[in-house]
């Protein structure tokens, strides 16, 4: 916590990058997705689902993570989807032990409802992506069946009901042309199962 007000001055402070440390640490677990979202993109044109699908083993990203650890407080898991990734729960088991200040996690909320218990001892805050309620335009954007938003809300509302649970929820909104009218919707829905602390990004 120190660390990161101190490196936030140092930025303020210096005009060269000389001296900066990082404010966080994003790290893609994996690139691999079981969604079709239209406007995935890695930043330069390709959806994440088309880039290779190479990761590393669990026991080497924990090392990995442990060197950024000396570096910044806070870690932001995701992909791709992060839970793809075959070591995804051994990750997050021992996520604790590196002690970072805060962990943000994001997720499809497709698969996480078994993960939830260990997501609470290792994230502080859980990242839901959703952008709308309409299960015809989830169905086709998403592109993983019929009954795919019908599990996404159940898996919030799941995370929302964890007993103890300790992280906050965000809903992340990619807002776009398509589904810009579907955002109040998605606004009201997240006032609906999240309690207080809780909060929509869009
Ligand atoms: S869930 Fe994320 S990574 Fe997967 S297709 Fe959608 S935008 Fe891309």
């Amino acid at each position: 916590m120190w660390r990161s007000l101190c490196n936030y001055l140092t930025h303020l402070a210096e005009r060269e990058p000389r001296g900066w440390y990082p404010l966080l640490c994003v790290y893609y677990l994996t690139y691999a997705c079981n969604f079709r979202c239209p406007y995935c993109s890695d930043g330069n044109g390709k959806p994440y689902f088309e880039l290779p699908e190479e990761t590393m083993p669990g026991y080497r990203v924990l090392d990995l993570l442990r060197t950024a650890r000396r570096s910044t407080d806070y870690l932001v898991i995701t992909g791709g989807e992060p839970l793809l990734h075959p070591d995804f729960a051994f990750v997050l088991d021992h996520l604790p032990s590196i002690r970072f200040d805060g962990v943000i996690l994001t997720t499809n909320g497709w698969d996480l409802t078994p993960h939830l218990t260990a997501v609470n001892a290792s994230v502080r805050y859980l990242v839901f992506s959703l952008d709308t309620l309409d299960p015809i335009k989830a169905q086709r954007w998403y592109g993983h069946g019929p009954n795919v938003l019908k599990r996404i809300l159940q898996n919030i509302e799941a995370a929302t009901r964890l007993p103890g649970r300790k992280y906050e929820i965000i809903l992340s909104s990619v807002a776009t042309p398509t589904n810009i009218e579907d955002l109040a919707d998605v606004y009201r829905f997240s006032r609906e199962v999240c309690r207080d602390g809780d909060v929509l990004d869009i």
